[in-house]
């Protein structure tokens, strides 16, 4: 079968059956799982449907815990201790796996054309039937088309990435303790440049700084002089999702520590030897000669959701699409999770007429007390920004806000309600692209279809508005729990709900510690719980 047109239906993977209560067979229904990261890895560990044949397919049997990523950079973890093979969940759920990626989805025709991730000549095609689908392949990194880019930077996605990274970073101090180069030359070789202030661009730098002040300047005492690290962004700032206190404070400490951070600079090429930025506020193009570079500006979608979105007819949007149920828009039976996709939320405002006639039993055109207090503990459940709109104003439901606004809440007329509603919907914001927000939204799917059957014999939502009669479940609601930035020289800056903002060595210790309690099995925490303490004691490996 070739890669193009229409999928041919081959049984490779004849549907399992299971017996109903009065004895008959039915055929399970059959659910793929593209992907083992984060959102496909927690959406497996929580599902619990005996009646659902679970098939996973994704080219990494392994799943990568990525926040500890960038210490495998400088070997403060090992790459071994931070990714947990997928065969041993397999095994407990008694799902199957299937070691390739897919590269073509064909909705109409519920089918996955797939292929084997051996080198190309051996690699095998095979096509695999679903009844529904989870999408779970997050992204790719972005070069935003920058030439030169793909051939000569390093990215930070995947373990390999880290790996290839630590054995280069080796290699230039290697190569910049030979005899008989210059000192430009030195120079150049060590001349180590970051792109991209997010926050893995910024841990990684402090890895990197933290390897070359507590290691290097030991093995290497000669060259350590020539090294260099830069830190490019295009924006004003580094860290610009955190509080404008951990971008100070962050910026302060690489000022101190020596790093070149350079904002409001674009990069605009990469050859084998320079890199080449334009400042932004002049367009003036500097190069400069680098030994390293590693790239880290966001991320894009990978080519096979691209084509699936134009043949589902989101070919206009940059990124795919779902409801709040997590289902893809525009086709049946497919659902998309994690940083593959982005939830179209509802706004209030398109719905409000809808809302209000719901309530609006008695006396029409008004809510009395008791209709009004019936319905809005729905809306804030429905539109979850209205929940967020609240808690900013300081309000603890909508009864106050019309009270704020209206002075009286015995009784609401549309108007009111519409006005005291207004401002609502810009609180919308789309989710960040996190682990956080993947796993939790595989945890909320796999419960989703924990209890399917149930859902579709009695199906009551707590709101019914258009065309959602079908639904009970609740839509996914995301709960922040804070966010870490580690800035290097066990530092680390936190950002956690309600506005706390903690800076220094307290955090990296809680730092520690969630990450600690994050990872997916005890094997993984054991293995980098002893990798953090080894570091302690001995210092990092520095072998290639
Ligand atoms: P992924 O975890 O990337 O998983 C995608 C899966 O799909 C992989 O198994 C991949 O092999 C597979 N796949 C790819 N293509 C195909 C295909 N064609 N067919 C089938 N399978 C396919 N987030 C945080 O919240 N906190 C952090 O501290 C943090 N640190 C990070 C550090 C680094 C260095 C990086 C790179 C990311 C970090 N993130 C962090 C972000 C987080 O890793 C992502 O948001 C998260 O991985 C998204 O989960 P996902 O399931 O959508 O994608
Ligand atoms: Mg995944
Ligand atoms: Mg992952
Ligand atoms: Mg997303
Ligand atoms: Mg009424």
């Amino acid at each position: 079968c070739s890669g193009g047109g229409l999928l041919v239906y081959s049984d490779s993977n004849p549907p399992k059956r299971t017996l109903t209560a009065d004895g008959q067979e039915t055929k399970k229904k059959k659910v793929v799982v593209l992907g083992s990261g984060w959102g496909g890895y927690s959406f497996l560990s929580y599902l619990n449907n005996p009646n659902y044949d679970v098939q996973v397919v994704s080219p990494r049997n392994f799943f990568l815990f990525t926040p500890l990523l960038p210490s495998v950079t400088n070997g403060t973890v090992e790459a071994r201790s931070i990714v947990e093979p997928i065969r041993g969940l397999m095994r407990k759920k008694g799902f199957e796996y299937t070691e390739a990626e897919c590269v073509k989805i064909d909705a109409s025709n519920k089918k996955i054309l797939c292929r084997s991730k051996d080198a190309s000549k051996d690699a095998k095609e095979f096509n695999m039937d679903y009844d529904i689908l989870v999408v779970a392949v997050g992204a790719k990194p972005n070069t935003f088309n920058t030439p030169g880019v793909e051939e000569n930077a390093h990215f930070l996605k995947e373990a390999e990435d880290a790996l290839k990274i630590r054995q280069s970073v080796i290699n230039s101090f290697e190569r910049a303790s030979l005899p008989d180069l210059t000192e430009e030359e030195r120079k150049k070789i060590l001349h180590f440049v970051v792109v991209g202030g997010g926050p893995t661009g910024v841990e990684f730098s402090a890895e990197l700084h933290d390897f070359l002040v507590e290691d290097v300047a030991k093995i290497y005492p000669k060259v350590q002089e020539f090294t260099r690290i830069t830190l490019l962004e295009a924006g004003d700032h580094i860290l610009n999702m955190f509080d404008k206190r951990i971008t100070a404070f962050a910026e302060e400490k690489f000022q101190r520590d020596g790093i070149d951070l350079k904002t409001k600079n674009m990069v605009v090429g990469v050859t084998a030897d320079e890199i080449s930025t334009k400042e932004i506020a002049t367009g003036k193009i500097v190069s400069e000669p680098y030994g390293m570079v590693v790239w880290s500006t966001g991320i894009g979608i990978r080519p096979v959701i691209k084509e699936f979105m134009h043949q589902i007819g989101q070919g206009q949007r940059r990124v795919l699409a779902t409801d709040e149920w997590l289902r893809v828009e525009g086709c049946d039976s497919v659902y998309a999770l994690g940083d593959t996709a982005t939830i179209n939320q509802r706004r209030v405002m398109e719905d409000i007429a809808a809302i209000f006639s719901k309530a609006d039993k008695g006396e029409t055109g008004t809510l009395n007390k008791k209709e009004f207090k019936s319905v809005v503990k729905d809306i804030c459940q429905r539109y979850p920004q209205v929940e967020l709109y609240l808690k900013k104003k300081k309000l603890r439901n909508i009864a106050n806000l019309l009270k704020s606004a209206n002075g009286d809440d015995t009784k609401v007329n549309i108007e009111t309600f519409k006005q005291a509603l207004s401002e609502v919907d810009t609180q919308m914001k789309n989710l960040p692209a996190t682990a956080q927000v993947a796993s939790q939204q595989g945890k909320y799917l796999a419960k989703c279809f924990n209890k399917m059957e149930k859902c579709e014999k009695k199906p009551e939502g707590p709101l019914r508005f258009r065309g959602e009669g079908r639904h009970r479940f609740q839509p996914f609601r995301y709960r922040h729990f804070g966010s870490f930035a580690p800035l290097g020289g066990e530092q680390t800056a936190a950002e956690l709900p309600g506005d706390w903002v903690s800076i220094g060595h307290s955090s990296q210790w809680l730092w520690y510690s969630v990450y600690a309690s994050k990872l997916v099995s005890w094997r993984t925490r054991s293995l980098v719980v002893s990798d953090w303490v080894r570091r302690f004691i001995f210092g990092r490996d520095s072998s290639s």
